[in-house]
């Protein structure tokens, strides 16, 4: 230590103090403590990608839901498509095996032939239908109109094909007039209305009903036909859901008329509901606000 005294410096003043002082301890906990900051920042590091992996696998179920519905349903869709094809080929091939036939004679051929045309345009039509519904390119033509007067029309147009199957029809209409895209409300109706004529035995009754209930209306298709059993009742509003595939197939059926149907209902803010019992008869209430 230099000690300033009157400007000079006496040698025998100047003294050296040694400290020993042990870090150790010190050192160590550093040692720990960066060994501790080191684990912890791997596990950081590993919590956040499990953390981020589980979030990206939780963010990605609805998109991987909705890729899942769109190749069932585009597999669906060609399924559908293929079969009125291959009946198609089948009676055009046969047409060739007998050149020396007459139209008259292979009328049947021709026929079926038609038939199959038919449920394609049909099926194609409903299938425009749902792709435009998806990509909300479809938008509602809507205007004021007389709904009653509407759902008269449709059971005038019922009414002689459910007196040749021997149906007892009845109906019960109330004038409404309702805001609503009319030719969307009308094919909802006929698809209510031809469901209730395709799985409806001769001799059993559909009763159609329209009444003003609050601020909205509701339309009730009801059927004494085959039913539907309680555990499809949850998917027949179902792209493409058949209960009995067999049966709807041979009514023309391809399943997407419900699809639609609840489609259209839903675009109109209302909703669909169905009741039913095998073997009693099917009940579908729409419930549309004014
Ligand atoms: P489809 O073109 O096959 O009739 P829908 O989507 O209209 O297709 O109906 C789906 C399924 O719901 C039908 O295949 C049928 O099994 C059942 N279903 C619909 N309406 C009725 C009804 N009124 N009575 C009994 N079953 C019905």
């Amino acid at each position: 230590m230099n000690v300033k005294n009157e400007g000079y410096i006496k040698d025998q003043d100047v003294s050296t103090i040694q400290l020993v002082l042990n870090v150790d301890p010190e050192t160590q906990t550093l040692e720990h403590l960066a060994f501790l900051l080191i684990i912890s920042a791997f596990i950081g590091l590993l919590l956040s990608l499990v953390a981020g992996l589980f979030l990206a696998n939780r963010a990605l179920v609805p998109i991987q839901k909705s890729w899942n519905k769109q190749v069932e349903f585009i597999a669906d869709a060609s399924h559908e498509l293929r079969t009125p094809l291959s009946v198609m080929q089948t009676h055009l091939e046969l047409l060739f095996r007998r050149p020396n036939h007459t139209i008259e004679q292979e009328s049947e051929n021709i026929y079926q032939s038609l038939n199959e045309v038919k449920r394609m345009t049909k099926l194609v039509g409903n299938l425009l239908t749902l792709a435009r519904s998806d990509s909300s390119a479809q938008l509602l033509n809507k205007t004021v109109f007389n709904m009653g007067e509407l759902v008269d029309k449709v059971a005038n147009q019922f009414e002689p094909i459910f007196e040749l199957k021997e149906l007892h029809f009845t109906r019960e209409i109330e004038s409404l007039m309702c805001g609503g895209d009319q030719e969307r409300l009308h094919q909802l109706c006929m698809i209510l209305l031809d469901n209730a004529f395709k799985y409806t035995p001769s001799g059993e009754s559909i009763h159609i009903s329209l009444k003003k209930y609050h601020h909205s209306m509701t339309l009730i298709v009801r059927d004494t036909g085959v039913g539907i059993e309680a555990k499809d009742l949850r998917y027949v509003f179902d792209r493409f859901y058949r209960s009995d595939k067999s049966r709807a197939r041979a009514e023309g059926g391809s399943g997407l008329g419900l699809a639609i149907a609840k489609w259209i209902v839903q675009a109109h803010d209302g909703e669909i509901k169905v009741f039913s019992q095998k073997n009693v008869g099917t009940e579908f209430h729409v419930k549309i606000p004014l």
